[in-house]
């Protein structure tokens, strides 16, 4: 068979990156198969470098709300590189960003713009240690924060006693400060709490967990980490760099009516560009510096091109207000036609769904952890995954991702979708 382009190109890649990717999931290896190279993008469809169509479901992991290349935000992204990419200094799109997101998450009473959804996660963390004098934290097996060395931690079997490190290179007196409980498991919680009294600084959750696959909280979940971190004084964090903007402009925490103490942001906040943001309650944002004695900072920090895309996107949303119901339904669309596809060659398959985030899960179990998401067969998933790609639909190469609807995404492309699924 002739090599095509996206081969020649990996090639190329492989003596010059490692895995010839600059993260790791591109490089499709739990797929297994070799990743597309991509050309360009525009609305709901991505090309790669063969001049293949795809209509795409991955979304950029996410930031794609609107679909890609959205007239309106390229042109706003364009004027302003005319203006210079950067100054390392103040702008007024940094206060008009800020406030946008205040006006759409009120418990974001003040904000630090970074780069990353990991520099967001890892900085909430330092604040809330700061602000609490306390070390320790508490995260979720399967839930991913970035990859901070603290947050690089989903422990093994005995993951209430002992923390281990997910990654060479983290030292295990890192670890050690992480404990780690189990989604929806309110007694794993109880129990590290019970165990580190008065030790805890932080607790940090997706709120919707979406890299273990989409896994919802359970009825009362939330709200029992709220009540619990309350009663604990630990600085309760909702990572919501999936979720932000995703499920509504107020996020999960306006969608499930739970207030935390900070919020990480990241993917549409920045509307494509490399921007991310953490922020909460005043009074813990008042410790960073200058004001306060924890240090963050950022050469490239609120970026006058990554805020003038985050403001035109947020815009965008915050004045097409169908656009949420519009997403919504049409992912339900797909949980019905993944639902009739399972009946009809009588799969194993348990799909999640909320607002625009879904996953279908290629096993018959329940999925609420991290236990049950990894009883996936991804054998079947990575069948699924090369199928739909010969249909010219391109979902995450991986089962433990999300699929992800926007905006452009119309009903043509829907029922192609489902007619793909149904056939
Ligand atoms: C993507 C993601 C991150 C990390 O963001 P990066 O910009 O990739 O560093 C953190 N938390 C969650 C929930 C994410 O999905």
């Amino acid at each position: 068979m002739k090599t095509t382009r996206s081969e020649e190109m990996y090639k190329i890649a492989l003596e010059l990156m490692p895995g010839g990717v600059n993260s790791p999931v591109r490089a499709f290896g739990s797929v297994g198969r070799k990743p597309l190279f991509i050309d360009h993008a525009k609305g709901a469809y991505i090309y790669d470098v063969d001049g293949n169509k795809y209509i795409d479901y991955v979304c950029s992991w996410g930031p794609g709300i609107l679909g890609h290349a959205h007239p309106e935000v390229i042109e706003a992204v364009v004027k302003a590189c005319f203006d210079g990419l950067t100054f390392g200094a103040p702008t007024g799109k940094e206060n008009r960003l800020a406030q946008l997101i205040k006006d759409c998450i009120p418990s974001m009473e003040m904000v630090r713009m970074v780069n990353s959804g990991t520099e967001a996660t890892m900085s909430a963390i330092r604040a809330a240690r700061g602000f609490t004098g306390r070390d320790k934290i508490i995260k979720f097996k399967g839930c991913y924060h970035g990859h901070s060395d603290g947050l690089l931690v989903q422990a093994g079997s005995a993951a209430l006693t002992q923390s281990v490190p997910d990654s060479a290179g983290v030292p295990a007196s890192f670890a050690e400060q992480t404990l780690v409980a189990l989604f929806n498991d309110k007694d794993s919680v109880r129990q590290l709490f019970e165990n580190n009294k008065d030790q805890i600084a932080a607790l940090i959750v997706e709120p919707v967990a979406a890299n273990m696959g989409v896994v919802l909280p359970e009825e009362g979940f939330l709200q029992f980490l709220r009540e619990i971190t309350e009663e604990n004084g630990t600085v309760l964090i909702f990572d919501e760099v999936i979720t932000g903007f995703r499920l509504g402009l107020g996020g999960a925490q306006e969608y499930y009516g739970i207030k935390p103490d900070m919020t990480a942001l990241g993917k549409i906040v920045g509307g494509g560009m490399p921007m991310a943001v953490y922020g909460g309650r005043r009074d813990i944002m008042e410790k960073v510096a200058p004001l306060g004695k924890v240090y963050q900072a950022g050469t490239l920090s609120g970026n006058p091109i990554a805020t003038t895309a985050g403001i035109k996107t947020l815009e965008l949303l915050r004045d097409h207000p169908e656009i949420y119901p519009q997403i919504e339904a049409n992912a339900r669309k797909l949980a019905t036609a993944f639902a009739s596809r399972a009946d009809k060659y009588g799969l194993k398959l348990h799909i999640n769904q909320v607002g625009s985030l879904m996953s279908a899960f290629f096993t018959d179990q329940e999925v609420k952890d991290y236990a049950s998401a990894t009883s996936a067969d991804t054998k079947a998933y990575a069948d699924y995954f090369g199928y739909m790609l010969e249909q010219g639909i391109y979902v995450a190469p991986s089962q433990f991702e999300a699929m992800f609807i926007s905006a452009t995404h119309s009903d043509a492309d829907i029922d192609r979708t489902v007619e793909a699924l149904t056939r």
